[in-house]
């Protein structure tokens, strides 16, 4: 599969941060399995992946707390 930002890099495996903001929670999630563009760096996450990354995200905001910094565990 070609980058579809790109249309050129081949998105290869390897591990992204993912970060989002959420109710004034900034959620960080490292070691997030992805394909990544080798080119531009855009990545991609697979169904799964994205499910787990929501997942872990939404219980982060509910903590209450202002800054998440969570790590994926490889299931
Ligand atoms: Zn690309």
């Amino acid at each position: 599969m070609t980058c579809l930002d790109c249309k050129h890099g081949i998105p290869e495996k390897g591990k992204v941060t993912v970060s989002f903001d959420k109710d004034n929670c900034t959620v960080v999630i490292k070691d997030v399995p992805a394909m990544v563009c080798p080119v531009c760096g855009a990545y991609y996450l697979d169904e799964a992946i994205t499910e787990k990354v929501l997942e872990l995200g939404n219980a982060a905001v509910k903590t209450g707390s202002e800054v998440e910094v969570i790590h994926l565990q490889a299931a």
